[in-house]
């Protein structure tokens, strides 16, 4: 289901203010205070009056184990049915944040603050929904083709929502939202960033436009759709590294080979492989900035041709041949980093390349350099602080559950996925939302994400942080009293209570 875009927080305040027939409930699960009519939803679809009673529309979602620690398999929760009373073990059962609903203002206790047991220690596991307003989104684009300048704007219906980053080895990166995006800007800004991030979270296509660069269709675990063509290789590695990957395997076969990249191109008989491989210099020498031998940086603009330059042509890149050098017959293979574009050329009687059938052998180094390419995908991080008041419903000193992360004491999932903290001060997380159940993600029209967050640790370093130990309750308790649907852990994730 596509969600809309979000709305205005001010449509939430409906004219029915002060209502007191109970047609109208207030939600006070987020800043906006919806009040909303019987039978609808408030601004987010979060939260709806049901018959007078203010609901929250997802059930809870409980993550089970299919077999224990152990290897004994566990008594199986039945989606869709209430408990009919079986034991089920806290220990193979995990309660995630999503549908757990939001505590608003954060003083008062999360939602659920589960006790369980795990390797004979008594733990909990304090779950909520919270709401992010500093968080964004880094995406990874596996693809060599040129996207757009460092610093571009990111676009999405003409509103900035990010920008260009760095590249790193094989992948574009860009960064999408961010406080400055989602409140600093305009109106607009704020909820398109907001519902973009949305889109790509719960892993829906979203089409982005660079700046002075490409249009890129980015859904995560999916090839990336650059100017409308999919991207199938990620390349095996730069110009020298590929040269370092496959020298010998030409050797004998070429006098010259030269990887066109567009970051470093290499030259093989002046590359130290072919210089331990006592290859006679070619005297080929290529355009750009020299930067050790045989590696070259910027012999073309980047854009959407061979190796992420914007040739189409490969001997547009070369400078000049030395007659000193090179030799009437010399072989010649120039090929990209990907293995997609390849030619080869002999030089004539006047030292100029003259394309001819490419050897068997070369063709399967060529191919070779395909197989070693990755399939290209996209890749989506949610990133955020959590190091706000929400820490407020996990215990009244935030503090001690910041240093308790920090310590390895407090384990912090999102949805049950393991989540990397970064160093230094708060709770500032990155999780992929592939690992995450689907659809986890919500939206508040502050404008903000929504998304599941549980923070597991000893039941002792609990009381010891100040937590909200009388509102700890067990499975049984959840199962009981809350709307809940049950799923199957998954096997890639690490359960996230105790040690195994
Ligand atoms: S936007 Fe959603 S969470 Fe916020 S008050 Fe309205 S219904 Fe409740």
């Amino acid at each position: 289901m596509t969600q809309p875009l979000p709305r205005d927080p001010e449509d939430a305040l409906n004219p029915d203010a002060g209502d007191t027939s109970g047609d109208v409930v207030r939600c006070d699960a987020c800043p906006v205070l919806c009040r909303i009519r019987r039978g609808q939803a408030g601004a987010c679809d979060r939260y709806a009056n049901e018959g007078g009673k203010l609901v929250r529309l997802d059930p809870l979602l409980l993550l089970q184990r299919r077999v224990d620690a152990g290897g004994a398999v566990v008594p199986f929760l039945e989606p869709g049915k209430p408990w009919d009373g079986t034991l089920i073990s806290a220990s193979n059962t995990f309660v995630t944040g999503i549908g757990a609903t939001t505590t608003y203002p954060d003083y008062k206790p999360a939602p659920f603050i589960v006790a369980s047991k795990a390797d004979g220690v008594d733990v909990v596991t304090v779950v909520t929904e919270g709401i992010f307003s500093y968080c964004g989104l880094k995406l990874k684009i596996d693809t060599d083709r040129f996207l757009g300048p460092e610093q571009a704007a990111v676009r999405v219906q003409g509103e900035q929502v990010g920008h260009v980053t760095t590249a790193e080895y094989g992948s574009q990166m860009l960064a999408l939202g961010g406080v400055r995006h989602l409140t600093g800007g305009s109106k607009k800004e704020g909820n398109v960033t907001c519902d973009a991030m949305l889109k790509l979270a719960n892993r829906e296509a979203v089409d982005l436009a660079i700046d002075g660069g490409a249009r890129v269709r980015v859904q995560a675990g999916a090839p990336p759709i650059v100017n409308g063509e999919a991207e199938v290789r990620m390349r095996v590695g730069c110009g020298s590294a590929t040269i370092g990957i496959f020298a010998r395997q030409w050797l004998g076969h070429a006098d010259e080979v030269i990887v066109v990249d567009d970051h470093i191109t290499g030259v093989l008989t002046e590359h130290q492989a072919g210089r331990f491989l006592d290859m006679r210099p070619a005297g080929i020498r290529v355009r750009g900035r020299k930067s050790t031998p045989g590696r070259y940086f910027k012999v073309a603009e980047p854009g959407q041709g061979w190796g992420g330059t914007d040739i189409s042509d490969p001997l547009s890149i070369i400078e000049r041949i030395d007659a000193k050098a090179a030799w009437p017959g010399l072989r010649l293979l120039m090929v990209s980093t990907t293995g997609e574009d390849a030619a080869y050329f002999v030089l004539d009687d006047n030292l100029q390349p003259v394309k001819a059938p490419m050897p068997a052998p070369l063709r399967v180094v060529v191919e070779r350099i395909a197989e070693n390419c990755e399939p290209a995908r996209a890749t989506v991080l949610f990133m955020g602080g959590a190091g706000g008041s929400l820490r407020a419903g996990v215990t009244e000193n935030p503090v001690r559950l910041t240093r308790s992360v920090r310590e390895l004491v407090t384990r912090v999932t999102c949805g049950g996925a393991p989540v990397y903290v970064w160093p230094g001060g708060g709770i500032t997380l990155m999780v992929d939302v592939l690992r995450m159940p689907e659809r986890s993600f919500g939206y508040v029209p502050t404008p903000a994400l929504v998304l599941p967050i549980e923070f597991t640790l000893p039941l002792d370093a609990y009381r010891e942080m100040g937590g909200h130990m009388d509102s700890a309750v067990g499975l049984e308790s959840v199962l009981r009293e809350g709307r809940w649907r049950a799923e199957g852990w998954r096997d890639d994730n690490p359960w996230p209570v105790g040690t195994k």
